[in-house]
């Protein structure tokens, strides 16, 4: 007998959603190099991502630019350790150059993780889902193209902030 392969043999995956958001420099090129660094490797594979969405900022300082978003799915291998994730977001803020000055200031790219399916963490240096999300239209409409059974359309027009749709990276 022999060992099956094909899609039988692979190993099983759950969603997770990432939300990345850019105010500060080349807005577009800090998204788009994050997708390509998701898509070049890591943990998880990349299996969608959303379009862009141009958004107001929520908090902090009041003179800070406009935000661009965008929530991207995640293949996550059951089992995988989800700080793992949390690693590969901190290496692509600091691979945008993100400095950390003022809270909820400023950022080249902000990586969160919003969802992943079945987990429930709540360490403050990795809580998921994220405290915020279901508050946050940035998060909750682009969410929506991608995991509309998370995000349906009444939680969507009841967050906050105003966002359009500018494209995709
Ligand atoms: P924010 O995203 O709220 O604007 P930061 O990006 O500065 O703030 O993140 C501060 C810390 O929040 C991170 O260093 C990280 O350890 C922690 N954190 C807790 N939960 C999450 C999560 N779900 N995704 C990303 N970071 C998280
Ligand atoms: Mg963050």
């Amino acid at each position: 007998m022999s060992i099956p392969s094909g899609p039988s043999a692979q190993t099983p995956t759950v969603r997770a959603y990432l939300s990345l958001g850019s105010n500060l420099g080349d807005r577009w090129s800090h998204l788009r190099t994050a997708v390509d660094r998701l898509r070049a490797g890591g943990p998880a594979a990349v299996t969608a991502v959303s379009q862009v969405y141009e958004t107001d900022p929520v908090g902090g300082p009041e003179d800070q630019g406009a935000f661009l978003n965008l929530v991207v799915e995640l293949a996550v291998p059951v089992g995988l350790d989800p700080y793992s994730l949390l690693e590969q977001c901190h290496r692509l803020e600091a691979g945008a150059g993100r400095v950390r000055t003022v809270h909820w200031g400023p950022r080249t790219l902000d990586a969160d993780i919003i969802w992943i399916d079945g987990l429930s963490l709540n360490d403050p240096d990795l809580t998921v889902p994220h405290p915020r999300w279901r508050e946050r239209r940035f998060v909750l409409a682009p969410l929506a193209e991608l995991a509309p059974d998370l995000a349906d359309p009444a939680l969507v027009a009841a967050a906050g902030g105003e966002v359009r749709i500018v494209g995709r990276v």
